[in-house]
């Protein structure tokens, strides 16, 4: 990676308005000094990629958030929680113009015959209410921006006086506003409820160092610093437990609802809460590499991964509003230069149809209800890093697998073995590799073994090890490695996987151990064989192992002793076949693949760090069946957007062609921009609690 390159944090706390936030982070992008900008608007994070020579990132960021919008402040990474829940008081302060401006419109109206020229009190409520829209439609037109919202329902009611309509003119701002602060709170409600998903990490570590405890930041601590865990607290970095023993609620990681046991010597997840007990335990990985770093990070870059309905939407708000306000300008102005009716009236309509001119109820309502989806699934356990994938999730026709580790546990038992040198020697290469069948071994042997013992190891993807004992070389791993070798071997037809061990070209023996597919295995595959789906298995294991495992799970085809690149063709003729792959797998050697289908599922728990890198939505706890939820999750996702799109586009077309033949009120236009964008965006909340 080139060093000259370095990454910022800045939060932009106060950003309330979505269509702002897609114009910034547009027009950061287009800014030649970053190579890369990631704004997500539900955790307000920033993040900026530029050369670290040249100039200063915070000033670049500054000046464009200052030309697009007002009040936003820009801290760099500091988060600070807005409080959600504002008391009545600061309710009446917060709106003490408003408030002021509707008692004075209600005199009016009640009043209004007593009143020798009310013109000059609706201009006073008008300006109360109002004044601010007014002064932020003037200030935008300055910087270049005109039909933006602000604008419109200026001159909307702007005309509505000069129309001489004085209570339609106030009635419209004030509506305006009630609608609006309804909408922001709905947008505000749902980002903490986004928040509090993601509310993983803990805020402190307990540090012991000899006898006293200090409270420390989780990114303060190091690799082999105790910690104390103490019941109620989260887990702060990822770490092993020294003593004593709790359970954990692993909910917000795995979507696993029942407590798991901890003991010593027991890895433990940080992001995890302890429920029962204090326990020590010694921390393994810093925090900017434990668990929930990684999954805050997927999270939040997520958003930067639109779904193809979103950019679409983008791209359609940018045309949409010139197009409405050329229609009406044409409104105002042809039908009456042509002699039908009079201007007074075209105009009225005019304005009808700008007010309903906004695509706001889109722009704000389709990104949240995906991420909303997103951010469900990672409640279920889920981890998809992109909201494309969540859509793509519903096209899927072809499920590939992985065998070991993926659709079966990937914890193999020792069966049988030759005798204990077997082991022994097995077990000096293994001790090198993370394949689930190298742990197993292991585990299984009774010498002392250590790294040291063998040299220049290399691990044969598909096959096994090869590497120098005492200066001799030595071989551990499956039939097509033996024969590689010339080695003769005695044939197997045991169920389980065969490993043998030859050294110094002699054969020494076999360790037969033994697989067992995962509860769930069955259940998925069935489903999907229901739904019409094809299922595939590909494996680099022995092909009547692979065989007695497909027939098991009625899988529709199967593939057996494959290297890691046949696993890649196999994928690749499927998608030039046409069809939609997602291929789920768990190994170093799955990577390739995972990369190259459309969709790429890693096992989070047993999969290597280069599956689930690579991977495009990880399986915390590697139960396979999760696909079935993050399928459901996907589909309803993408029913409450197309319901909003169709909902919120719908509404807009009938009041626009109503306003058109003079049959709409204000009132109804205001309900179709405002109301409309409120209603969508409770319903894209409705994504926040899928399951
Ligand atoms: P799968 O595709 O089923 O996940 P892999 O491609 O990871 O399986 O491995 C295929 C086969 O290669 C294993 O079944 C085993 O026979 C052999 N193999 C891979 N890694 C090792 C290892 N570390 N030790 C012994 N055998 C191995
Ligand atoms: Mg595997």
């Amino acid at each position: 990676m080139d060093k000259s390159i370095k990454n910022e944090t800045f939060y932009l706390n106060g950003l309330n308005c979505p269509n702002c936030a897609a114009k910034i982070e547009d027009s950061l992008k287009n800014n030649q000094h970053f190579t890369s900008v990631n704004f997500s608007f539900a955790t307000k994070k920033l993040v900026v990629e530029s050369p670290s020579s040249g100039s200063d990132a915070f000033t670049i960021i500054a000046d464009t958030v200052n030309s697009i919008e007002d009040g936003v402040s820009i801290e760099k990474d500091a988060f600070t929680k807005e409080s959600s829940d504002k008391g009545l008081t600061e309710l009446f302060k917060n709106h003490s113009y408003t408030i002021a401006g509707t008692l004075i419109l209600v005199v009016l109206v009640i009043f209004n015959p007593q009143f020798q020229n009310p013109l000059i009190g609706y201009l006073a409520a008008y300006l109360l209410i109002g004044g601010d829209i007014l002064l932020r439609a003037v200030k935008n037109i300055g910087k270049g921006k005109i039909f933006d919202e602000n604008f419109l329902m200026s001159l909307a009611t702007i005309g509505a006086f000069l129309l001489g309509e004085y209570v339609e003119a106030v009635a419209v701002m004030l509506f305006y506003k009630v609608g609006e602060g309804f909408q922001d709170y709905a947008v505000d409600k749902s980002r903490t409820s986004i928040q509090a998903l993601l509310d993983i990490k803990a805020e402190f570590a307990n540090k012991i160092q000899g006898s006293s405890i200090n409270v420390v930041t989780p990114e303060s601590l190091h690799i082999n610093d105790i910690i104390l865990i103490k019941p109620g607290e989260k887990v702060p970095v990822d770490c092993i437990v020294i003593e004593g023993n709790t359970t954990l609620n692993t909910a917000a990681l795995t979507g696993e609802s029942l407590p798991l046991s901890v003991k010593k010597d027991d890895n433990i997840l940080s992001g995890s809460i302890n429920n029962d007990s204090s326990i020590k335990a010694i921390v393994t990985k810093p925090y900017d590499e434990s668990t929930v770093y990684k999954i805050l990070d997927m999270v939040e870059n997520a958003s930067s991964k639109k779904a193809k309905t979103e950019q679409f939407i983008t791209k359609f708000a940018k045309i949409y509003t010139p197009i409405v306000v050329f229609a009406a300008l044409f409104l105002a102005f042809l039908p009456p230069i042509l002699g039908f009716g009079s201007f007074s009236d075209w105009i009225s309509r005019a304005l009808i149809f700008l007010v309903i001119s906004c695509p706001c109820a889109l722009v704000i309502s389709v990104p949240l209800g995906y991420f909303g989806g997103l951010g469900s699934a990672s409640n279920q356990g889920i981890l998809i890093k992109g909201a494309n994938y969540l859509e793509a999730l519903n096209t899927i026709d072809s499920f590939v697998f992985d065998k070991t580790g993926t659709l079966t546990e990937g914890k193999f038992s020792l069966a049988s073995v030759t005798d204990d040198l077997t082991l022994k020697l097995a077990s000096i290469l293994e001790i090198h590799s993370n394949h689930p069948i190298a742990t197993s071994i292991v585990q299984s042997a009774s010498d002392e073994i250590s790294h040291d013992m063998a040299e220049n190891v290399l691990e044969i993807p598909g096959k096994g090890l090869s590497g120098d004992y005492k200066g001799l070389n030595l071989l551990v791993g499956n039939d097509l490695l033996m024969n590689e070798n010339d080695i003769s071997f005695p044939q197997q037809t045991l169920i389980g996987s065969i490993i043998h061990v030859a050294y110094n070209h002699n054969y020494i023996g076999y360790i037969h151990i033994t697989d067992q597919i995962k509860a769930n295995s069955k259940d998925l595959i069935h489903t999907l064989n229901r739904d019409g789906k094809e299922t595939v298995m590909l494996t680099g294991d022995q092909s009547y192992i692979a065989e007695t495992v497909a027939a098991e799970l009625k899988l529709s085809n199967v593939y057996s002793q494959l290297l890691p690149e046949d696993k890649l063709t196999h994928v690749e003729s499927l998608i030039t076949k046409g069809r939609k792959v997602l291929f789920t797998g768990d190994g170093i050697n799955d990577a390739p693949v995972l990369a190259r289908a459309d969709i790429g599922v890693a096992m989070g728990g047993i999969g290597s760090d280069a599956a689930i890198e690579t991977a495009d939505i990880v399986i915390m706890n590697d139960d396979p069946s999760k696909l079935l939820t993050a399928m459901t999750i996907a589909k309803k996702t993408r029913t409450i957007v197309i319901q909003n799109i169709v909902f919120a586009l719908g509404i807009k077309l009938f009041f626009l062609s109503l306003g058109a033949l003079g049959e709409a009120t204000m009132y109804q236009a205001i309900f179709a921009d405002v109301g409309v964008a409120l209603i969508a965006v409770l319903n894209s909340m409705r994504t926040l609690k899928l399951k």
